[in-house]
């Protein structure tokens, strides 16, 4: 929320169909940002979400598949990176709104990349990377979330956007 440089955010949550609104309360009721797995889940609940079951999920079945723990771990890379590479498959919705106040939001919301090793943290919660807002530009990103956090993109281009460069040159 760029007029106040709040933020919330949730990181492996499971079976809550809307993990931009859990974010968004932790903005509103706790002093953290960020919350992870079971103890996202459990703040979820006490907030009144409401599950739903796995099924009516977009569940991807290759990233069930490959949850179990790989014996051998350089095979489980060369395989998956080799897929990824290849396939580069993508799940993130994103959005940047303003009101008729001027004030400006971003927010997030992915499933991950398929064939990613189990654990693995993209840039879609992670602020100044897969999603960011200040007072004058917000910005959200989508594609290979591991040069997303290295560059901290969504920052940076605001910070280009507020320094005068128009949107498409920040981007380019
Ligand atoms: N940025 C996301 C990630 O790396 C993927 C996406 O954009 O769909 O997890």
């Amino acid at each position: 929320m760029g007029s106040n440089e709040a933020a919330g955010a949730v990181i492996r949550i499971r079976n809550f169909a809307h993990p931009i609104s859990v974010a968004r309360k932790i903005l509103e009721e706790i002093p953290h940002l960020m919350l992870s797995g079971k103890g996202a889940e459990i703040f979820a609940r006490l907030m009144g979400f409401k599950e739903k079951s796995p099924d009516e999920q977009h569940a991807n079945t290759d990233n069930r598949e490959i949850e179990k723990l790989p014996e051998d771990y350089r095979e489980f890379v060369r395989k998956y990176s080799k897929l990824l590479a290849e396939q580069r498959i993508f799940s993130t919705f994103g959005a940047v709104a303003i009101n008729s106040k001027g004030h400006i939001v971003a927010r997030a919301s992915t499933g991950g990349m398929s064939y990613a090793f189990p654990g693995r943290v993209g840039d879609t919660p992670v602020i100044g990377a897969g999603t960011f807002a200040s007072r004058s530009a917000g910005a959200s990103a989508t594609g290979l979330g591991e040069g997303i956090l290295r560059v901290g993109v969504t920052r940076k281009l605001v910070e280009l956007v507020e320094g005068g460069q128009v949107v498409q040159e920040a981007c380019d």
